[in-house]
């Protein structure tokens, strides 16, 4: 019988990923519920069991380490194969992955080998009251729909957005087992040979950190007036953040992207001037202290959240901020 709420416990090379934690602490959210318990799929190069007690530390019951070599470098068919073996030997209820590079490298192929229902970057999951079903939440339809879906086949497969879940707090008494999953040689041949490591540039802009954010969208016109948000951001000492159209439009990096395919932010203070607040955007935003919008539109989605919606022109409002605030910094000249 399928049983357990099961993640992929992504190795990423000198330990594990952090986003490991959220899925641990979103698995045991529903393993509690389910009462049921909470599985790691942790393939891995040998030696790694201390990052196995690790994922115990944080939430689960069982790891299953499979160890190889050839897992020193992520092998995605090899990898998959693998993961497919495992699944069918453990039958676990519910089966999450991370939406990682890695994650959505691996899980389509699982869920096609297995002939298995997928839902991709989940954002909030759900049991079903009468029936145990797994209820998986994305934003779906390019705008404000958040969709309910549903697989009917097991495991019930999804990957997770990450940063969306807090991560697992660690518990140094916690206790679970560590089983050792047997990988042959065979199991871990691969296609793919690796000629080079190459590190990647950490992210030119960080603004998960940022304690003010100041996102501009298409309803501030043009490139040259969008400008204007890094004026307002360096007086409040915060960040620029965009809408993906507005990234796409040329006027800004897609590293100052927030929303779904871009960077979750959770500052004490969001502008979202000339925003229109499609559901792609605001899973982007989460727990702003206070939330501000400027938009000639007052039914607009992101007016209908905003603590403070300021029903106007950008054009208008946003030098006028920028006077006040410079006015109150003492600062003389125009804005
Ligand atoms: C798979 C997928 C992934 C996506 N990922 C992302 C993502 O990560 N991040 C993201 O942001 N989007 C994402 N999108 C796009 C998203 O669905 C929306 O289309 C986008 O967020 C809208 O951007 P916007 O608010 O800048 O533009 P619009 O929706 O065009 O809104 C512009 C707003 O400006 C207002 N306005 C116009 N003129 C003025 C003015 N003079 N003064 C004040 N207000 C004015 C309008 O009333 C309107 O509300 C994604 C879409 C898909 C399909």
């Amino acid at each position: 019988m399928a049983e357990g709420v099961a993640i992929f416990a992504e190795w990423a090379g000198d330990g594990l990923h952090p986003v490991s934690f959220e899925l641990l602490s979103e698995a045991r959210r529903l393993a509690d519920e389910l009462e049921s318990k909470v599985k790691a799929f942790f393939p891995a190069p040998p030696g790694q069991e201390s990052q196995a007690e690790a994922l115990i530390r944080h939430g689960a019951d069982e790891v299953l380490y499979a160890s190889h070599p050839a897992f020193e470098n992520f092998l995605d068919d090899a990898a998959s194969r693998l993961l497919v073996k495992m699944i069918r030997e453990d039958t676990p209820e519910i089966f999450l992955f991370p939406a990682t590079a890695r994650g959505q490298a691996l899980a389509p192929r699982v869920a096609g080998y297995l002939r298995l229902g997928l839902t991709a970057h989940c954002i909030a999951f759900e049991i079903g009251k009468e029936d145990r079903t797994l209820i998986q939440i994305r934003p779906s339809f390019g705008e404000n729909v958040m969709a309910k879906i549903i697989s009917l086949t097991k495991p019930q497969m999804a990957t997770v957005r990450p940063g969306v879940f807090p991560k697992a707090k660690e518990d140094p008494a916690r206790r679970g087992e560590i089983k050792k999953f047997p990988v042959s040689d065979e199991d871990a041949r691969s296609a793919l040979k690796v000629l080079e490591r190459r590190p990647k540039a950490a992210p030119k802009v960080d603004l998960s950190r940022a304690k003010v954010v100041v996102a501009g969208g298409r309803g501030l016109g043009t490139k040259e007036f969008f400008a204007k948000l890094f004026e307002l951001a360096e007086l409040l000492e915060g960040a620029v953040g965009a809408t993906r159209p507005v990234c796409h439009l040329g006027w800004i990096s897609e590293d100052h992207m927030i929303g779904v395919s871009g960077q979750t932010v959770s500052p004490r203070l969001y502008f979202g001037f000339g925003i229109s607040g499609a559901v792609h955007h605001l899973v982007g935003i989460r727990n702003p202290g206070l939330m501000v919008a400027v938009n000639t539109d007052p039914e607009a989605p992101l007016m209908k959240k905003a603590d403070v919606a300021v029903v106007g022109d950008v054009r208008e409002v946003l030098p006028l901020l920028i006077r006040r605030l410079k006015e109150l910094k003492g600062e003389s000249h125009e804005a």
